[in-house]
């Protein structure tokens, strides 16, 4: 499996400008030609683009260097230098793209197909033709193209999810996104299973599709960077419904819920206004009357219980995304 990475710095390089020509006409019939330097071509552009084929940074380990193409040479006969090629770096959608030296946020690349400029190729040099003039018949001289820009951005993966799944380890995460979704998570029966969180699809049969991200364990004091909780915590940032799974064998699941909720609201206040369901786990541990009063004791009626093992509740569940998925 490849790392997983969801920041990388990486050094980008725009082409430099080509330079221009200093170059005079020789005909036959021409005795004393005039200067003919063409200009050298433009240096190339470097561009990040999101693709959806790529989930994370893992490709971009390796090779941290990424240059356009320079521009070319300017010719005799006023021909001009070749452009450079320009180079788009693929990233996954969701990617934040810092300027590593400001610190300033270039670009969200948020949809499908989002495009930005990073380094600009150096334009190129006038070749001595250029510079002609009644003055200046013959000019020996032509400019150097100007050198592309050169930058280290960093990459900030911020996972794109319709739908967050935060809970504490063993809440049931895993075992919900692989019920609900075509993912297959690990599972297991000890916190922090999941390291890396996974994205899954939901196909519906009435047509609508939604993604669903399995944020791994939050733990108390996530915000503080204690355990694993921050740097998972930026994949949530973005979702649009937050699914709060509580163990519903856990003796306290109001505490439960305050817990994930202040470490939400800690990281970024912001998220605790966006619509959100309470999902009691495990119900086939429990009696109805037992799961009633656990629902009761949230002050809501976005509260539902459910069993990813066995299957009840998850039909429902959905049919509730359904109607928030517009
Ligand atoms: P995560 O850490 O939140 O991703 O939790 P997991 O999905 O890995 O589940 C933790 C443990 O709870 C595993 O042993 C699961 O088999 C178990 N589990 C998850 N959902 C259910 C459920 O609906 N019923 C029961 N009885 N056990 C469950
Ligand atoms: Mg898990």
């Amino acid at each position: 499996m490849p790392k997983f990475t969801d920041t990388i710095s990486i050094q980008v390089y725009a082409g430099h400008g080509g330079a221009g020509a200093v170059s005079f006409r020789r005909e036959k019939y021409i005795p004393k030609g005039g200067p003919d330097g063409g200009d050298g071509g433009k240096g190339g552009n470097v561009y990040l683009e999101s693709d959806r084929r790529y989930y994370n940074m893992s490709h971009l380990f390796k090779d941290r260097k990424y240059k356009a193409g320079k521009g070319g040479q300017g010719m005799g006969d006023n021909r001009h230098g070749g452009d450079g090629d320009d180079l788009t770096v693929k990233v996954p959608p969701g990617t934040q793209v810092i300027d590593k030296e400001s610190g300033a946020v270039i670009a969200d690349l948020v949809k499908e197909g989002d495009r930005c400029l990073v380094a600009q190729g150096g334009i190129g040099g006038k070749g001595n033709a250029f510079f002609k003039s009644s003055t200046h018949q013959a000019p020996r001289f032509s400019q150097k193209g100007m050198p592309g820009e050169e930058k280290e951005i960093t990459l900030n993966l911020k996972l794109i999810a319709d739908v967050g799944l935060v809970g504490l380890p063993n809440a049931g995460k895993s075992t919900l996104l692989s019920r609900a979704t075509n993912a297959k998570p690990k599972i297991g029966d000890y916190p922090f299973t999941t390291l890396i969180p996974n994205l899954g699809v939901v196909d519906r049969d009435n047509g609508k599709t939604y993604t669903i991200a399995d944020i791994p364990g939050i733990i108390e004091g996530a915000h503080k960077g204690h355990g694993l909780g921050l740097s998972f915590l930026r994949h949530i940032e973005r979702v649009s419904v937050i699914l709060f799974l509580i163990d519903a064998t856990e003796q306290d699941p109001l505490y439960n819920l305050q817990l994930l909720e202040s470490e939400l609201s800690t990281y970024n206040r912001d998220m605790l206004s966006r619509p959100s369901y309470i999902v009691l786990t495990k119900s086939d541990l429990l009696d109805n009357e037992e799961i009633a009063q656990k629902k009761s004791l949230f002050n809501t009626d976005h509260v539902v219980a459910l069993s990813s093992l066995q299957g009840q509740g998850v039909e429902n569940l959905l049919e509730i995304l359904d109607s928030l998925m517009e």
